[in-house]
């Protein structure tokens, strides 16, 4: 089997697995109790927390909350700071469910919420997000990287145009699918709020977090004990944390090693594509987007098709992100501009250090299989 849909999840590390089971067979008190073993898991818990503002370049007087995930990060994220209901919540379209289901949850709510459309590239449109930039804007959601397209947001300039305007606004950014894989400093980029998931970078599922810079002041969403610094209630999971926290500092080693792996893999993707001399072909992922995820669409196709075919061949790929195949259309493709009947052809690919060169090899011949099979 190929499995090349790691935007959706990866498959655990043996860094990962290794301190996921010690953790759970050696160390598996509730890490809240007051026994001396439980205060020294306790504290590897904290060292991680300092490890990963580290790893971000983010403020040193910041925290990180451990959650169950980036879902969570992202509900904490949002909810956790709108309190002030006579102000402007700002979301890019690009969103992932876990943000953009919040900001519609928001505006049910009857907060005052504005989306920024995305440029042909899947970028945030700066000059969209400059026009709705108001003084009322009191936050703003914009992800890293996409996990739709791979397309990049320049972080840099979206906190300027916001600090044009307003410098109390707080910026969040869904990071998952940039964290462990791009560089990014949270600190000159004034980020306050930065979600991240484990199971993206070859961590478990379940495990993410969310770092919040020392001026954000948010609230828990989740009633309970007073873990988390009190914003995120329940025993905490000291094995799954651990084996993220090892598994992230393993990806930083390694960071510009796998980057130039996945950017090769990518490019031999797309010449094997082009050279197939398919004229529906439309390579949806920009040259500058992450590597790790390459979206390209076959006109008067359907992906959802081509998925199968790959499935019954043993080549595992996805029609979007997995979080949203079931819907039909993809918010994502059309606000960039592309047709229904596009967004319908659109394939996505995504790799992690686990693929090989010969599995996009073995991807191209069987798209090669297919188009000739339907154009029999
Ligand atoms: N944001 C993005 C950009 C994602 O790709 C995902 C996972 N598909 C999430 C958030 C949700 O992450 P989790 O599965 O950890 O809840």
């Amino acid at each position: 089997m190929i499995y090349l849909d790691n935007a959706a999840t990866t498959k655990p590390s043996e860094t990962t697995l290794a301190t996921y089971n010690k953790i759970n067979a050696e160390e598996y008190y509730n890490p809240s109790a007051s026994y001396s073993c439980a205060f020294s898991l306790s504290g590897k818990i904290n060292e991680g927390r300092r490890d990963l503002i580290n790893l971000l370049h983010g403020d040193e007087n910041g925290s990180i909350i451990f959650t169950s995930g980036a879902t969570e990060s992202n509900n904490l994220a949002i909810f956790g700071s709108s309190s002030q209901k006579q102000k402007t919540y700002l979301f890019s379209m690009g969103e992932h469910p876990s943000v953009y289901n919040c900001a519609k949850e928001l505006l049910n709510r009857g907060y005052r919420v504005d989306f920024i459309k995305l440029d042909r590239a899947g970028k945030v449109d700066l000059d969209d997000l400059k026009r709705k930039m108001t003084a009322d804007v009191c936050f703003v959601s914009v992800m890293f990287v996409s996990n739709e397209t791979g397309a990049i947001n320049d972080l840099k300039k979206v906190r300027e145009i916001i600090d044009d305007v307003n410098k109390n606004c707080l910026l969040h950014v869904d990071g998952v699918q940039g964290f462990g894989k791009i560089k990014i400093n949270l600190l000159d980029n004034k980020i306050d709020l930065f979600s991240m998931s484990a199971h993206k970078i070859g961590g478990i599922k379940g495990v993410g977090a969310l770092y919040v810079s020392s001026r954000a002041r948010i609230k828990n969403i989740v009633f309970g004990g007073g873990q988390e610094n009190n914003l995120r209630p329940g025993t905490v999971n000291g094995a799954g944390i651990l084996s993220f926290v090892e598994t992230a500092k393993e990806c930083y080693k390694n960071m510009d090693k796998n980057y130039d792996f996945a950017q090769n893999l990518k490019q031999k993707l797309l010449t094997g594509l082009q050279n197939l001399n398919l004229n529906k072909l439309k390579i949806v992922s920009e040259e500058s987007a992450s590597p790790y995820v390459v979206s390209v669409l076959f006109e008067g196709n359907r992906g959802e098709t081509l998925m199968r075919f790959l499935d019954s061949q043993g080549v595992l790929i996805s029609t979007g992100s997995a979080c949203s195949s079931s819907k039909v259309g993809n918010r994502i493709l059309e606000s960039m501009g592309y047709t229904k009947p596009q967004v319908m052809g659109a394939i996505r690919v995504s790799f992690w250090t686990e693929n090989t060169a010969d599995d996009v090899v073995t991807l191209v011949q069987n798209i090669k299989k297919y188009m000739a099979e339907i154009n029999a």
